[in-house]
């Protein structure tokens, strides 16, 4: 029924109305006339609304329900309920999975879903996306690249830190604790001894900050010849920070920490081998802290609690080896690629951390700048101060750049797009050349 029916209606009621008084039946009609053309325009205006929801909102409801179901799939901690919706681990991240590996469908579907993210993060890389790395780049960025690693006898695969870090970040946010998480352990863990590490965990349990459930954080620790008594330390997080609290947008969205979480990851998947052949005096290990910044509420939750598990147990429960030296590394793949001296790292670690600089300037790596500029508080500060590990940090804290009017730091902006490998082949094989150096 539309509108102009109900006028007809009307007309029709009108013919069946007895001729009593010629009044009543005009007041009767007014009356009748006016609450069905209420009707009708309610009627007409309910179907407006309808059209423009159908059309404007019930596609975003949609999408929103797809996504929560898909969450509720996902690795994703079942304690952090916000989402970024520009989040990349969704239902279709999963179907592409399955096909990138190229398996069997029925034994893919046997597979856990954690099972299937674990082996994709350290599967072979292909050259279609090692092509597609080098596409992302310019020539003048490729030349860099190639002569920076050229500075190393050792050939870096600075594309595949790249790589590493892209599947890092397609797996969501590594917040301590989540599935994510657990599934990035386990991925580095069989990455690690598959090529003849000693992978150890360190796990200990905290309250988590916002729900008070007890939750398991675990330090990976990676050992390059196990055997030595002394040793040096390369570290970093890779743990993401839950909310982008610091995007001028959103500040509950997740955080994708492709520099802060996945950059440090990625370098050490691709420069464990070749410290690994080091003929060393020393022998290596790669620490992963956890709970760098399990960090709810700023004023409530504190900050590097792995590193500072670590270096309680390092002077409590002491191991029969001793760390000689330490290097954090932290946000490190940022395009522009700008290290000065950190002042903590200075002011603890000087001689340490000028030797690291002394060794880029020999390589004639500019973007290792020997100046002072920030002081951080990061996971060296409990390896200088509990633990008595000289440490120095490696952090780039100007994201994208010194004086740049925006920061991708704790946003969501923090993507592998603003990553590059040319920073990582720099650090990288500033770090190989230098531990070469300091092991001999
Ligand atoms: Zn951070």
């Amino acid at each position: 029924m539309n509108i102009f029916d109900t006028i007809e209606d009307t007309t029709s009621w009108n013919k069946i109305q007895p001729r009593s008084s010629q009044n009543q039946t005009a007041n009767a009609l007014i009356v009748a006339l006016t609450a069905r053309f209420t009707a009708g325009f309610i009627v007409l205006c309910s179907l407006i609304l309808l059209c423009w929801f159908s059309v404007t909102r019930l596609p975003i409801i949609c999408q929103s329900l797809a996504e929560v179901s898909c969450q509720a799939l996902s690795l994703r901690s079942s304690s952090v309920s916000e989402s970024n919706p520009t989040h990349p681990f969704r239902s279709t991240s999963f179907v592409k999975l399955s096909s990138v590996q190229d398996e069997d469908a029925s034994r893919v579907q046997e597979k856990s879903l954690e099972q299937q993210w674990q082996e994709y993060l350290i599967s072979p890389i292909k050259d279609s996306q090692r092509q597609a790395v080098l596409d992302s780049l310019t020539q003048a960025e490729r030349n860099d690249m190639d002569t920076t690693i050229a500075k190393s006898p050792d050939t870096i695969d600075a594309i595949a830190a790249q790589i590493y870090l892209q599947r890092l970040c397609e797996m969501g946010p590594r917040i301590s604790g989540s599935k994510s998480m657990k599934v990035q352990q386990q991925g580095l863990r069989l990455f690690f001894e598959g090529m003849g590490a000693t992978v150890a965990s360190q796990s200990f349990t905290i309250p988590h900050p916002e729900t008070r459930k007890s939750v398991e954080l675990v330090n990976l620790i990676v050992q390059l010849h196990p055997e030595k008594k002394n040793r040096i330390l390369f570290c970093c997080h890779y743990d993401t920070r839950p909310y982008a609290d610091q995007d001028p947008k959103n500040p509950r969205a997740s955080l994708p920490g492709a520099n802060d979480g996945a950059s440090g990851v990625g370098l050490f998947m691709v420069l464990a081998p070749h410290l690994q052949k080091i003929d060393q005096r020393l022998g290596i290990d790669l620490v992963f802290f956890d709970a760098e910044e399990l960090v709810y509420d700023r004023s409530r939750d504190a900050l590097f609690l792995g590193s500072i598990h670590f270096a309680n147990q390092y002077v409590r429960s002491a191991p029969d080896y001793r760390y000689q030296a330490g290097v954090l590394i932290d946000m490190i793949a940022d395009k522009t690629l700008e290290l000065y001296y950190e002042k903590n790292s200075l002011n603890a670690a000087g001689p340490l951390t000028k030797s690291v600089w002394n060794k880029a300037r020999q390589l004639k790596v500019a973007e290792f700048v020997a100046k002072p500029l920030h002081q951080v508080r990061d996971d060296h500060l409990a390896l200088n101060e509990i633990a008595k590990i000289p440490t120095t940090d490696l952090i780039d804290f100007d994201y994208p750049a010194i004086n740049s009017s925006t920061s991708y730091w704790h946003t969501t902006q923090d993507t592998p797009d603003k990553c590059s490998p040319v920073s990582m082949a720099k650090v990288g094989v500033v770090l190989l050349e230098w531990a070469k150096d300091y092991t001999k």
